[in-house]
């Protein structure tokens, strides 16, 4: 965008000062809803190589997938998600009435009134995670294997937050490794990846730590659930002090789901118990927020030892390409 983010709409609360803000002018192109963003040039090439900079950290026998942005409601339902965070998630809804209704609606429309009303559910959810359609893809294929399964997924995802923060978007992308198998499996797995990803993130320069975590369960049960989450180590994050230490920002996530899912969908380990599963997830829009607000959006301009992990050229400026 070329101007600061406007209030004319009414989707758009007032907009307070943010450190975040002096990227929107060369990173994104307001669409008139907090959170929802087109995207420059220069933005998509550094999620790109920073995609590709995860790709080259892909374990082997790893099997890779990709997502549509939508998901079956039924599955997603089963997964337990409004028990977790009903308040989040976007549900694809539609006309699905005869002629006369639709017309109806439309016709209310054009007379100034709401058509919404007259809205239904589909069968399909917003995917609010990449990685909730792998479970029931995996437990189609009977018994895991001794070993497991690795899956490297990625989806565009939404999540009912609006914000006026960059690095807080209503549509992301997500960028998932998965593993399944044995409580062993998976937490070596994480355990692995947790040194992994430090590792990705001194390579981008940016300053970070890793803490435990908990998700944002809803409600006061949910508090609860948190709690116990913390307790038991299930989540852990990689945070980034974008806006200060005390507000980091979550650029990756460490997640132990124990067997909540292989009891969910029936997975059973090479030994007859259910699965464990777990994943690492990359916030793939926050990581590249966090590499603009640290280097700056001037590309050539990034120390040497950066460019190189991202393969830009010492030559290459992406400067100026980003308002295409
Ligand atoms: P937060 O505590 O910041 O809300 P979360 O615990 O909800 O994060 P996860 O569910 O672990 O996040 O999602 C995996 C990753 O996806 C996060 O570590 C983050 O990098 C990214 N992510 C989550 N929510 C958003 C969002 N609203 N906008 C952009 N990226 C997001
Ligand atoms: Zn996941
Ligand atoms: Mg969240």
């Amino acid at each position: 965008m070329n101007a600061p983010i406007r209030t004319e709409s009414p989707e758009l609360a007032p907009r307070c000062a943010d450190p975040l803000d002096h990227l929107a002018d060369r990173l994104f192109h307001e669409m008139g809803a907090d959170g929802v963003y087109a995207r420059t040039a220069l933005y998509e090439d550094v999620v790109e190589r920073l995609a590709a900079l995860i790709t080259r950290n892909r374990e082997p026998n790893t099997e890779v997938m990709r997502f549509p942005p939508v998901m079956s409601r039924a599955q997603l339902e089963k997964s337990g998600y409004l028990k977790s965070f009903p308040n989040l998630l976007g549900c694809v809804c539609g006309l699905h009435g005869s002629e006369r209704e639709i017309n109806a609606a439309v016709s209310r429309f054009e007379a100034g009134g709401d058509w919404t009303a007259s809205l239904s559910p589909a069968d399909l959810v917003l995917s609010p995670a990449a990685c909730y359609p792998v479970y029931p893809i995996a437990a189609a294929r009977g018994r895991l294997p001794r070993g497991g399964l690795r899956f490297d997924v990625a989806a565009d995802c939404f999540r009912r937050e609006p914000s006026q923060h960059l690095d807080r978007l209503q549509s992301f992308r997500m960028r998932e490794y998965v593993r399944i198998g044995t409580p062993d499996d998976v937490l070596d797995f994480r355990g692995r990846w947790m040194v992994k990803a430090q590792a990705i993130a001194r390579d981008l320069g940016l300053a970070f730590r890793i803490d435990d975590a908990s998700d944002p369960f809803f409600g006061r049960v949910g508090q609860m659930r948190a709690v116990s989450q913390k307790q038991q180590s299930l989540k852990f994050e990689l945070l980034v002090p974008l806006r200060s230490e005390d507000k980091p920002t979550a650029c990756m996530s460490f997640n132990y789901h124990q067997a909540h899912f292989g009891t969910t969908w029936g997975i059973q380990d090479a030994n007859g118990e259910p699965a464990h599963t777990g994943c690492v997830a990359f916030g793939m829009d926050r990581l590249a927020v966090a590499m603009f607000h640290t280097h700056g959006t001037d590309l050539a301009a990034w120390p040497a030892g950066i460019r190189e992990a991202l393969g830009v050229a010492a030559s290459a400026s992406a400067d100026g390409e980003g308002r295409r």
